[in-house]
């Protein structure tokens, strides 16, 4: 039975067997009552027909008494108690003993005679008896009158008066005491009396019967009520504890299972068994809602474990393309450095002839630009292994803008587009940011721009609000549609033109974002197809001054050392020998004096040969990272034990560019971290840096920009035909001998060689439809 139901069951019986044990208790109370009246009655009837017997036999006796004595007082007393049973006097409170009784137990201060004037008759009547019962009193009273007229007579007799013919006592004689006595004891006298007792004999049986009656009858009912009483209240406790139970096993046990399985379900203990067929009621309906709710958890459960299984998956799917991402980098960056590191020397050498030398030019170009490729690719896995690093430093802001402002300008011009610079007054001159990526943002930015605007003008805005610098870069050119606008920002995404031939990688705006990101900003584009686009962005800055600014060189190529008295002597240390080689010749091309070691092991102990000497002592080491059987950082890590050379400056090689590789070179002991492939000016400028030498700088002339656009202008047809077939053909060999066919100015053919050692040959094409 539903719960609902059999509460409703149980409060109806509840509530009838109360109700019935009042009534029952009510009913057995009232029988009491009446079985207490009729013991009352029977009290009271046999008090009320007492009072007659004995008034009656008072007053025999009293009569009886006066004649034989003839003192008045019993005359006086005989009266008394004549008139107390006729009404006539108030009758003693206590009157229901004889006369004697009351008379003596008199107290002084209250008057004997203290209650109401009430006749016999008259409480006979009030007390209920039946009429039969009443008959029979008031037959004996009658009787007892006429016993009263003897006893007058005999006691008139004392006094000497008696009856005259017509039954008046108007005769005065003599006292006549022998005919009172026999009066009092004649056989008319007795047999008066036998009159007064007789019906009062009677009556005494009569409601003695009565009465016997009442009280066993009223005792009948008590008996049998008291039973009912039992029996129903046996019946209302039975049922009170059967209700008790029944709520307690259908209620109170089930919610306690429920909530031990509720309790268990919270902490994630599946085990727990719901015992959900044991109840068919609205409990047994909520362990099934407990049950589909622990099925849907374990399904959460499930299946959360599975995203952390897939998770950890691509977890470790991302590790291991990190990992392969910095093996491949270094695999690819180690022949890279031997390439580019030749290529320079090579164009050095007095020997090459100017086809040589461009075709080194080309040579060294193609390199950087796969150096670019792979930097990116590389950068792109830092930003997903999350181990890209901002370093912040003090820099001068403007000398940034006027280093973007120097190779854009020029490459608008060549695009015959206009290219603006806003600077709003409040910019700072000096700031504290990481200069490097800020360049790099701005470059990715406006050369999207130049890429993809082909008239018009790009504008850069900065300015700056609360500690923040605000960039904004604007383009007129072919704009992004609005479904692309979200994805572009996303790695390998591109905007796929059919009229629009691509380069680049589609990294360039993913990284952005993750630089300005980690640099505390934000990047918002806002763009119209065809119309142009806008990339707004921000970064969070410092406020710096010009002392703490270090003077940068890195722009002016170095062309040589300004002589130092002592001989300076270089370890390099590198297991493969076409990067020792490389950085062995660049520093012999610069008069220093070099030691090689192929690993680690020869490096310490040419060290410590060198050490022993005592005369020659070793002036600085490059040492590489990876190398087998002992590595650098063993290596650097036991020199730095010895203590005589723990102020040898060392430079930590590494084709593993991550900032953990850096970290843990500088931590084994190394002074700084070069990364490969190591540039000529790099290493000269680190040398110079620990060496304490002075580099000399190739003086830059200004040269004046001349206006290609115009010279452009006025190119004859068939150089834009060949240039743009050539181009086509991707041709450089065959670009470079026609600029030099038709004899341009050194400024366009410089724009045109760097347009094609940077592969833009888009550029190139755009610049025939000039
Ligand atoms: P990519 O190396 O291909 O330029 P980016 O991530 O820098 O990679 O850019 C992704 C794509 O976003 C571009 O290929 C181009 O389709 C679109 N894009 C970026 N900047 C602009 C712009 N200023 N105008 C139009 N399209 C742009």
């Amino acid at each position: 039975m539903k719960l609902k139901k059999l509460f409703m069951l149980l409060f109806i019986l509840n509530t009838v067997s109360f109700i019935s044990v009042a009534v029952v208790i009510n009913k057995y109370q009232k029988a009491t009552i009446k079985l207490d009246d009729a013991y009352n009655m029977q009290y009271k009837s046999l008090i009320l027909a007492d009072e007659l017997r004995q008034s009656s036999d008072d007053l025999t006796r009293m009569a009886r008494t006066y004649v034989i004595t003839g003192n008045a007082m019993f005359e006086e007393q005989y009266k008394t108690v004549l008139a107390i049973r006729n009404g006539e006097l108030p009758r003693p409170k206590r009157y229901n003993g004889i006369f004697w009784d009351f008379l003596t137990l008199e107290d002084n201060n209250t008057p004997l005679l203290n209650g109401e004037k009430m006749p016999l008759r008259e409480l006979m009547i009030r007390a209920k008896f039946p009429e039969s019962e009443l008959n029979l009193l008031f037959t004996s009273q009658n009787e007892s009158d006429d016993l009263t007229n003897l006893e007058h007579k005999a006691m008139n007799a004392i006094k000497g008066i008696f009856q005259d013919k017509d039954g008046n006592y108007t005769i005065k004689a003599n006292p006549d005491f022998a005919l009172a006595r026999d009066i009092m004891h004649s056989d008319a006298y007795h047999l008066a009396k036998i009159r007064i007792m007789e019906p009062l004999d009677r009556f005494y049986k009569a409601f003695e019967n009565r009465t016997k009656q009442k009280v066993i009858e009223a005792k009948q009912s008590v008996t049998e009520l008291e039973v009912s009483v039992n029996v129903i209240v046996m019946f209302s406790i039975v049922l009170f504890l059967m209700s008790f139970f029944i709520i307690l096993f259908r209620i109170v046990y089930p919610i306690d299972l429920l909530r031990v399985v509720m309790l268990k379900l919270a902490q994630k203990d599946m085990s727990v068994e719901i015992e959900k067929n044991k109840f068919e009621d609205e409990m047994g309906d909520m362990m099934g809602a407990v049950e589909i709710f622990k099925d849907n958890t374990e399904k959460l459960i499930s299946s959360e474990h599975q995203l952390t299984l897939a998770m950890e998956d691509a977890k470790n799917a991302n590790k291991a393309k990190s990992i392969f991402l910095a093996r491949m980098s270094h695999e690819l960056r180690t022949p890279l450095n031997a390439i580019l590191g030749f290529t320079n020397i090579l164009k050095k050498s007095m020997n090459a002839t100017t086809q040589e030398k461009e075709n080194l030019n080309i040579i060294k170009k193609s390199g950087e630009h796969l150096l670019n490729i792979i930097n990116e690719i590389l950068e792109l896995s830092k930003i997903e292994a999350g181990k890209i690093e901002i370093n912040p430093k003090n820099f001068n802001f403007f000398e940034l803008i006027k280093e973007i402002e120097d190779i854009f300008a020029l490459r608008c011009e060549a695009k015959n587009l206009k290219f603006k610079i806003n600077l709003s007054s409040n910019l700072p001159d000096f700031i504290n940011a990481d200069e490097q990526r800020l360049r790099q943002i701005l470059i990715n930015l406006l050369g999207n721009s130049l890429k993809f605007t082909n008239e018009g003008e790009i504008t850069l805005t900065i300015y700056s609000l609360n500690n923040k610098l605000f960039f904004e870069v604007k383009d007129t050119g072919i704009g992004i549609d609005e479904s692309n606008q979200e994805k572009i920002f996303k790695p390998f995404e591109q905007v796929k033109l059919d009229n629009y031939t691509q380069q680049g990688t589609g990294l360039g705006l993913a990284i952005t974002k993750e630089l300005i990101t980690l640099m505390g900003g934000n990047i918002y584009l806002r763009s119209k197809l065809l119309k142009g686009s806008e990339f707004f962005f921000s970064i969070n800055y410092k406020k710096a001054n010009n002392q703490e600014i270090s003077l940068k060189n890195q722009a002016q190529e170095i062309i040589g050392v300004k002589e130092f008295l002592e001989e300076k002597t270089i370890l390099v240390v590198d297991d493969i020998r076409e990067n020792r080689n490389l950085i062995v010749q660049i520093l012999s091309f610069f008069g220093f004096k070099t030691l090689e070691a192929s690993g680690g092991l020869e490096a310490l102990e040419l060290f410590d040969n060198f050490d022993n000497s005592k005369k020659q002592k070793i002036d600085l080491i490059f040492m590489d990272i990876l190398m087998e059987n002992l590595d650098g950082l063993q290596t650097m890590q036991i020199i730095r034990k010895k203590e005589k050379n723990s102020d040898i400056p060392i430079i930590a090689l590494s084709a593993n560019v991550f900032d953990e590789d850096k970290k843990q070179a500088l931590n084994s002991g190394a002074n700084d971290f070069l990364p490969k492939p190591v540039e000529e000016k790099d290493i000269l400028l680190i040398v110079a840096k620990y060496l304490n030498i002075e580099l000399e700088y190739e003086k830059k002339e200004n040269v004046e920009k001349n206006d290609i656009s115009s010279e452009l202008k006025n190119l004859p047809k068939e150089f834009f035909q060949k240039l743009q077939e050539q181009v086509l053909l991707m041709d450089n060999i065959a670009i470079l001998t026609l600029i030099k066919d038709f004899k341009l100015s050194n400024e366009l053919q410089n724009h045109i060689e760097n347009l094609l050692n940077g592969f833009k040959y888009q550029e190139l094409l755009d610049l025939c439809e000039v």
